[in-house]
């Protein structure tokens, strides 16, 4: 594991990289962006943008979600794969929100792990982004990079990464430091070819070092 003065070089590299930390998904709602990282599951947030502008013009309020036909939003949504399972998660996410939460998107860990087809990752993103609180997104990408970078163990378990990293990076940090993973896992260090040759943060990576 790495010492916290290696880890504060890695956050600062990653903020020179890149200075914007945003989600590449768009919305305007909170329970939209909820939406749009269900989709995301297994498909690319480009292609998630691309559905998401005729979905939520069809479906303008939660409760035209809640009312909706799971067919009919899978139609919409079909493109981003595992449709079914997916529309059902967000007609029965809307029913939910609006039946013990006001209508509103959950602030904290535990309410937001109640709703259909959220795990931690789409909670931790939810209370990064709407929240401005603490987010340890442990996606493919962060667990990857991390694992490489050495600031973790290289455990695939996203239970674990995040364990790891709620130790390794403050909490104010976290949110912005893992969507700069995204945008770095895309650009350097992609899964199957790293760039490590010419990666501008190879100095400060375990794995990269002697390469
Ligand atoms: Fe990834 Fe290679 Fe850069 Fe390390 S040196 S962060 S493994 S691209």
């Amino acid at each position: 594991m790495r010492t916290k003065k290696d880890v504060n070089a890695i956050i600062e590299a990653l903020k020179g990289l890149y200075p914007d930390a945003i989600c590449s998904l768009e919305y305007e709602k909170d329970y939209e962006l909820l939406f749009s990282v269900r989709l995301s599951a297994q498909c690319t947030d480009a292609r998630v943008n691309m559905v998401t502008p005729a979905l939520f013009q069809r479906y303008p309020t939660l409760a035209d979600f809640a009312a909706a036909d799971v067919d009919e939003v899978g139609q919409y949504i079909h493109s981003c794969g595992f449709w079914r399972a997916k529309a059902r998660d967000i007609v029965g996410s809307a029913q939910m929100l609006l039946s013990d939460f006001g209508g509103k998107v959950p602030d904290n860990m535990e309410d937001l792990l109640r709703l259909p087809g959220v795990g931690r990752k789409t909670a931790n993103l939810v209370l990064g982004d709407i929240y401005g609180k603490e987010g340890y997104v442990c996606d493919t990408h962060c667990i990857r990079i991390t694992g490489r970078l050495g600031i973790t163990d290289g455990s695939k378990d996203p239970l674990k990464v995040e364990q790891q990293l709620r130790k390794a990076i403050p909490p104010g940090e976290s949110n912005n430091f893992c969507h700069r993973m995204v945008l770095f896992g895309r650009e350097w260090c992609t899964a199957r070819s790293p760039r490590c040759q010419e990666c501008p943060i190879k100095a400060l990576c375990r794995e990269g070092k002697g390469k």
